[in-house]
């Protein structure tokens, strides 16, 4: 099996959606969904096109009251090319007899390639042969060639080449009853005889967005279509090209398409960027040439080798690792945004950035920290809007949003629909705090990984501070127990959203949020310590931090409150153990797919809350989290007692209870049992891999990729299989190899010299690559072992 070849064999309506989403092509700043050129959005095709952080807000009235939601804006629809025959219908799949149907895409050059042979009515038969790409050399660059084959007819054939801008955001169903048209027209013009262009603006963010489509029709290799007309309405640009075919002809028609938006740096204007690149721009082989070259660099730092029986996992990462380098890459680096949760595939959650970016940014900083370093600047561009909701819950510090878009406010939704029962309800899943600790997670990984003391001076410190000026000022003391309390909050289980007798929403003592706020607490004191003199004086001065402020962080650290079952089991938060059992056999028996119990539950009238259940991986995620020696040495600073025998106890308890709602769950869960039962590991891994592929949550893929779970199974091969840690300014290697898997390579990029690992059951082997640029060795610890290497060092070690 070719492990670069993602295709699709047989054409199915029904599968469009999917398809789709995992055949987008993106380069970091616009991605577009593998959608037919022909087709438009009519609910089995979506072809949605995405600029990184281009958001609008729209306001709706959902029962009685103004929803205002931001999303990530479905932009002008520049694939549009479609073919008719002597004045008939435009042909599509849907009307017309397929005869044969190939998607692929080739997941080393990023290029799709689709080929159908089609018969209509009148029994005239041609093929049509696309290919495309979103060039990663050029951001701005996209382009499309179409080669149709007049099987056996002649006739006069119209090929309508377009850009269009009428379409709105109806990817997700759901959303449907909400306004979903975020653009207003600007201008639609010819640039020159064979370009147009278009232009709109999102009708609230007012960001221009300028499309210019070049579009050129050769016959039979001789330049053709001098019949040509141009239709420049409201929200569309486009020519359409007229010529004669006789059996057997060939009609190559290459259009090359140029966006741009307000938000771009190095620009005039979007409309003469768009315009002028589109004009003037090379033809598709000479624009794809350099794209390939990218890719082939983007992937030398990417890949991950593999060995072992495992069908086709190696394709499925491949796949994934596609994803995530075709939603971030160089093009993103400069550019002011962060990692949707869904990619730019689609608009579930609205190309909101979540704490996700945790599962995200691991394979990222450890390949290309400087995409990292410039994601991360993203959250600090909003340390401002963070204080802002610190300040205005009563907190001190900053408290990110579970759900950023455009500026950094909260942007979760207030209300959201539940299919099954039809019933808006309330949402308060925003009491998600803990994705404070992801930031200061992502900020302490990638300082490990980097040493970035530049970074850590100018941005992360700050953040990292506040963040923990925010969870040492969200703690109560509790005068009985003499520990601090986090009370009112979201743990990552999304199911629990308060106690079945409160009225308001939150949770006391969520263990996830209160362990990992003493981390955070911990890391500022770090963070502290490792600041030049100087730094620190300035930053304690600007952000009035006395010492009687670090003594109660330190304070905190040692005091938060942990709450435990009887039988030792920590709790989830406090009370859960006073729930209710569901009866999980009766409920699959009734329903089969029980992932999201949050709707069943509520459309019978009862609610998650009542009972032992979890959407996803919530107190277990401290196992993934952080290493043993390091929750050890947390359970001691808290004064608890530390058992590693509970921590498969622990473990089993809430897998039991856990539907896996979230596809991030399955791939946590994997992680979990890496170390305790390899065999199970891999087989949780497996179906981890399975999230997009088979659309295991049932219809949610066509609404954009899970990017958490995609990156998290990429992760968890280099991190948790190949037993990777940054700790202490040292790279740690402690591999745990499934049996399926033989070995395992890739290169590393850690303290910005460029390390090559080979891992086997019997050894693992290094080597510091000796022209990274940087004349320095690093700190390696294999299996406990400590060495030095420096550039050109090579070092092998037994593992039997
Ligand atoms: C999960 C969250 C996740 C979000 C975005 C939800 O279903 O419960 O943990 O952040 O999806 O991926």
């Amino acid at each position: 099996m070719n492990e670069w070849l993602w295709s699709y064999e047989g054409y199915e309506a029904s599968e469009e959606g999917q398809r789709e989403a995992l055949c987008t092509l993106g380069n970091g700043y616009v991605a577009t969904r593998g959608a037919l050129a022909e087709t438009d959005a009519d609910g089995a095709h979506y072809p949605g096109t995405y600029l990184a952080g281009v958001f609008n807000r729209l306001t709706t009235e959902v029962a009685g009251r103004d929803v205002v939601n931001e999303s990530i804006v479905n932009v002008p629809n520049w694939l549009v090319l479609r073919l008719r025959i002597d004045g008939g219908d435009w042909i599509t799949p849907d009307t017309t007899e397929v005869l044969d149907h190939h998607l692929e895409t080739d997941l080393r050059r990023a290029t799709l390639t689709r080929r159908t042979r089609l018969r209509d009515d009148l029994g005239r038969t041609l093929s049509i042969t696309e290919r495309r790409f979103v060039s990663l050399a050029d951001a701005h660059v996209l382009a499309l060639e179409t080669t149709i084959v007049a099987e056996d007819f002649a006739a006069p054939i119209e090929i309508l080449s377009a850009l269009d801008g009428t379409v709105e955001n109806r990817n997700v169903a759901r959303y449907d009853t909400l306004d979903t048209d975020h653009l207003t027209h600007v201008r639609s013009e010819a640039v020159t005889d064979d370009t147009v262009l278009l232009e709109v603006r999102t009708s609230d963010s007012d960001i221009a967005i300028a499309e210019g489509a070049r579009t050129r029709v050769w016959r039979n290799g001789e330049a053709a279509g001098s019949q040509r007309t141009t239709e420049t309405t409201e929200r569309w640009a486009a020519q359409t090209l007229g010529l004669a075919v006789e059996p057997g002809d060939e009609v190559r028609v290459e259009k090359i398409v140029t966006i741009f938006s307000s938000r771009d740096n190095g620009i005039y204007s979007p409309r003469e960027a768009a315009a002028h690149r589109a004009a003037a721009a090379g033809d598709f082989e000479g624009l794809l040439a350099p794209h390939l070259t990218a890719w082939k660099h983007a992937w030398k730092r990417s890949r991950i080798r593999l060995t072992g029986e495992f069908g086709h996992t190696a394709r499925i990462l491949n796949l994934h690792i596609f994803h995530l380098l075709g939603t971030v890459s160089k093009n993103t680096a400069d550019i002011d945004v962060g990692v949707p949760a869904r990619g730019l595939h689609g608009e579930a959650y609205r190309g909101h950035i979540f704490w996700d970016e945790m599962y995200i940014f691991p394979f990222l900083t450890l390949r290309v920290p400087e995409l990292t370093r410039s994601l991360l600047l993203y959250r600090a561009r909003r340390l401002g809007a963070a204080r802002q909701a610190a300040r205005a819950e009563g907190f001190a510090g900053a408290m990110y949003p579970w759900q950023s878009g455009s500026d950094g406010r909260e942007e979760t939704q207030v209300v959201h629909l539940n299919p099954e029962s039809g019933r808006w309800l309330p949402d308060a899943s925003h009491l998600q705090r803990h994705v404070n600790a992801a930031i200061v997670f992502n900020i302490w990984q990638y300082w490990q990984a980097t040493g970035d003391r530049e970074f850590m001076r100018f941005w992360g410190a700050e953040m990292v501070l506040e963040i923990a000026r925010f969870w040492a000022s969200t703690a109560t003391y509790n005068h009985s127990l003499d520990r601090y309390e986090i009370k009112g909050v979201m743990g990552p289980d999304e199911f629990h959203e308060g106690y079945p007798d409160r009225d308001l929403p939150g949770l006391d003592n969520n263990a996830y949020t209160n362990v990992m706020a003493v981390w955070c607490l911990c890391r500022a004191l770090d963070v502290l310590a490792a600041l030049p003199g100087s730094r620190r004086a300035e930053l304690l001065e600007k952000l009035h931090i006395d010492n009687d402020e670090i003594d109660r962080w330190g304070d905190v650290s040692r005091k938060m409150r942990l709450c435990f079952h009887s039988d030792g089991i920590l709790s989830q938060f406090e009370g859960y153990e006073d729930l209710e059992e569901l009866d999980w056999d009766a409920y699959r028996a009734k329903y089969g797919d029980i992932g999201r119990l949050d709707r069943i539950l509520e459309a019978e009238g009862d609610t998650p809350n009542r009972y032992k259940l979890a959407k996803q991986a919530d107190t277990v995620m401290l196992l993934q989290m952080l290493s043993i020696e390091e929750l050890s040495e947390l359970w001691d600073r808290l004064g608890y007692e530390f058992d590693p025998e509970m921590i498969q106890r622990t473990v089993d308890y809430y897998e039991q209870r856990t539907s896996h709602g979230s596809t991030l769950s399955v791939m946590v869960h994997a992680w979990l049992h890496s170390k305790l039962d390899r065999a199970k590991s891999w087989s949780l891994f497996r179906h981890a891999l399975e999230s997009d592929i088979n659309d295991v949550q049932g219809g949610t893929t066509r609404e954009g990729i899970h990017l958490g779970a995609m990156a998290g199974t990429v992760d968890l091969i280099q991190r948790c299989y190949g037993g990777i840690e940054t700790r202490h300014n040292t790279l740690h290697i402690n591999p745990c190899l499934p049996d399926e898997v033989y070995s395992l390579s890739f290169t590393l990029n850690f303290r910005r010299q460029f390390l090559e690992l080979e891992i086997s059951h019997e050894s693992v082997r290094l080597r510091l690559a000796p022209d990274s640029g940087e004349q320095q060795s690093i700190a390696v610890e294999v299996m406990g072992e400590r060495v030095q290497l420096g550039p050109g060092d090579s070092l092998e070690r037994s593992l039997t």
